[in-house]
């Protein structure tokens, strides 16, 4: 499917927008009586019934307007403040975790935590443990690492583009050191979008249709293999 048309998709079963599209939907019933109200009342004659069908009609086609307008902010990723409070907190929470696992990998030979207990070996002693958590996030823990790259050195992944390399992602994680890969990324947390950040240390918010775009799995080269022609 088209990756435009996959974000709108996503972007209308998300949240508030299926709230709109309830709202949408009761204004079209609303507005089917209303006009039958309106054309009983101009045959009946009487004008203040008329009148006041009139209102009723211009007040249900005005809501429905409305949420039309709110269904296309909602296309268009117009978030309201208080997702982008979570994100923005969600977001420094992530990148204080990344931190952790450089601060660990100096201490270690260049080496990132083992995929099983990382989270365990970062904390508290390189960052505090409520950093483990997004506010938008409904599970106990809201980060992964990305398994194909836990415990590999940067030495070993020297041929590989260190931008497009996820490290930490956000996932419904049911334990604190949760491991996996593109499937495990949390889609609806942000409305369709998942916070990353990257082995050259830098982080980004990602829509989902994006995320087959990055090395999930990037060859990992020992020293030896690497010196060979
Ligand atoms: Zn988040």
């Amino acid at each position: 499917m088209n990756r435009t048309l996959q974000q709108v998709l996503v972007n209308l079963s998300h949240g508030w927008s299926i709230f709109v599209w309830g709202f949408a939907l009761l204004c079209v019933i609303a507005g089917i009586f209303t006009q039958r109200y309106l054309n009983r009342s101009r045959d009946s004659g009487d004008v203040v019934k008329l009148r006041r069908a009139k209102t009723a009609y211009v007040l249900t086609a005005s809501c429905f307007v409305v949420s039309i307008v709110a269904l296309g902010l909602s296309i268009l990723h117009v978030g309201c403040s208080y997702t982008t409070q979570d994100e923005q907190k969600c977001r420094s929470n992530l990148k204080q975790l990344a931190l952790a696992i450089h601060l660990y990998a100096q201490d270690y030979d260049e080496r990132m935590p083992p995929a099983k207990r990382w989270a365990e070996l970062i904390a508290p002693k390189y960052v505090s443990a409520d950093s483990h958590k997004c506010p938008s996030a409904t599970t106990p823990f809201s980060f992964g690492m990305n398994a194909a790259v836990a415990g590999a050195s940067w030495s070993e992944l020297a041929n590989e583009d260190y931008t497009k390399i996820p490290v930490l992602f956000e996932a419904d994680a049911p334990v604190l050191s949760f491991s996996g890969g593109m499937k495990d990324v949390a889609k609806f947390r942000h409305t369709g979008r998942s916070n990353i950040t990257f082995m050259d240390g830098h982080d980004k918010i990602y829509p989902y249709t994006l995320l087959d775009t990055l090395s999930w799995k990037p060859k990992i080269e020992s020293p030896e293999q690497k010196s060979k022609p």
